[in-house]
């Protein structure tokens, strides 16, 4: 079977490396060409990044002699070469979103990491394991193919939330923990950032609150009915090279047990039975040490795609207290964008042998 051209838009930030790898001998996809700022174009990949490769193990050979081209100048050549569009530009959102709107115009399929269309209202905004369903709203879109993914702290709770909706949930409120790359930075490039904490990062509390209620909610006739429930986020940046932590505490309407949580946690991965290549199973692995998950140890599970939980504990009347976690730049970032693209080809959206390259 053919694989899917390929290409990468902001192919040498952070999250676009993370593609890089990820993309690497992957079955179905192929790394075709690769765009980013005028600062990079015409030059080789390696050259392009030079020291900016943040991602263990070498660039792989086939994209470091790659040609970079030019985001904005060169998408018809672009759409000549790839069928599919991964997006990890950060630019002005508005910029972002015109240029994912021309890429979408001229047939390619985008599946985008920035922020620029999670609320345009016929884009849907996927978590591969929870709302699969939304991807409907496709077919009714008028400006071309474009599906977005979520924040990536949403991540480390949304998981362990979903399962728990069906018992009626009254509040929930989580502090965020979160990894300096997921500002696109290193702790060594930060100086910042060494020894300290700091409570604040610009606009990620609204994304946090927000974003999980467009994710639960309804399509109707084309667009997405939020879910009505009350979230309370505090986001603060900890000096960690990757991984975002939460610790979240949920309020029911009624009273639940810690055996029936842990259960419904142990058996949810509703991914299982589709094989796609990037899923993790478990889907959320549950850690019974009161230490963990940690953040280095446990970032990784499932190559970066796993979910960890721990300290499930009871939080006065009808409410519980746990400490999620996922990496920030696979799980929350590139790897997500891949699975959700594997949904897709699953599903029948992006046909696989028909319309390569
Ligand atoms: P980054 O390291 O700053 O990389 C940004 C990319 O955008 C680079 O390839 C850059 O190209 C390109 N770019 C910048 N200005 C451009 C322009 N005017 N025209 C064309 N290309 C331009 O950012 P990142 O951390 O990878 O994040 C990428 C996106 O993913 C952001 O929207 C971010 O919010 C989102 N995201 C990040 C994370 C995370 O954990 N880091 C998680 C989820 C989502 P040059 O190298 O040529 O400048």
């Amino acid at each position: 079977m053919k694989k899917i051209p390929v290409g990468i838009i902001g192919a040498t930030g952070m999250v676009g490396q993370r593609f890089i790898t990820l993309l690497n001998y992957h079955p179905w996809f192929e790394v075709t060409c690769v765009a980013a700022s005028p600062r990079s174009a015409n030059k080789k990949y390696k050259e392009a990044v030079k020291d900016k490769w943040v991602i263990e193990g070498k660039i792989p050979d086939s994209i470091a002699k790659m040609t970079v081209s030019a985001v904005e100048r060169d998408i018809e050549q672009v759409a000549k070469q790839a069928r599919l569009i991964f997006s990890a530009l950060d630019m002005d959102r508005g910029q972002i979103r015109e240029i994912e709107k021309e890429y979408a115009s001229l047939g390619m399929a985008v599946v985008s990491n920035n922020s620029a269309h999670r609320w345009t209202e016929d884009v849907p905004m996927i978590m591969p394991e929870i709302n699969p369903e939304h991807l409907e709203l496709i077919s009714s879109q008028d400006h071309g193919f474009i599906v977005v993914k979520p924040n990536c702290s949403i991540q480390s709770y949304v998981p362990m939330l979903t399962p728990l909706l069906k018992f009626g949930i009254k509040k929930v409120v989580v502090t965020t923990l979160q990894a300096v790359s997921g500002a696109g930075k290193t702790l060594k490039g930060w100086p910042d950032m060494q020894d300290n904490v700091i409570p604040f990062i610009g606009g990620e509390e609204e994304k946090s609150e927000l974003e999980p209620l467009k994710i639960w909610g309804q399509a109707v006739n084309g667009r997405i009915k939020m879910a009505k429930i009350n979230i309370s986020a505090t986001c603060i940046r900890v000096p960690v090279e990757d991984g975002h932590m939460a610790s979240v505490s949920v309020y029911f309407n009624k009273k639940v047990s810690k055996k029936e949580i842990l259960k419904i946690w142990k058996n949810f991965n509703p991914l299982k039975k589709l094989n796609l290549p990037s899923a993790p199973d478990p889907f959320i692995t549950i850690m019974e040490e009161e230490n963990r998950p940690q953040t280095r140890l446990d970032r990784g599970l499932g190559n970066g795609m796993g979910i960890s939980v721990g300290r499930l504990r009871e939080d006065g009347n009808n409410g519980f207290k746990f400490i999620g976690l996922s990496h920030n730049t696979i799980r929350g970032a590139a790897g997500g964008a891949i699975l959700t693209a594997e949904l897709l080809v699953k599903k029948g959206y992006l046909q696989m042998s028909s319309r390569t390259k």
